[in-house]
């Protein structure tokens, strides 16, 4: 787990960038855990559901108004994805 990066409250959200195949997908890293920005439009700010919403039926999810965290759950279905930085500053899933 990362310890030592900032954290606002009892979250640790960063907007990283994640390289899949040839595609860079714009993703939020919160405890561990990714999530991808949910597209349609539904209430205000950003919802983020968890990158195995759909594939692994992970019903965790949380949603973003500017710098606050104001919803989540956090029971995952599965173990966290291990990320590896590139020197490009890119993730990928190992
Ligand atoms: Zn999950």
């Amino acid at each position: 787990m990362a310890a030592h990066s900032q954290a606002t409250g009892h979250t640790d959200i960063e907007y990283i960038s994640l390289r899949r195949g040839k595609r860079v997908f714009q993703l939020v890293k919160m405890n561990g855990y990714t999530y991808s920005k949910n597209t349609g439009k539904c209430g205000p700010g950003n919802l983020w559901l968890c990158s195995k919403y759909k594939r692994g039926k992970c019903p965790a999810k949380f949603r973003v108004i500017g710098d606050k965290v104001i919803y989540y759950t956090v029971n995952h279905t599965h173990q966290p994805p291990v990320l590896k930085k590139a020197l490009d500053g890119v993730y990928q899933i190992y």
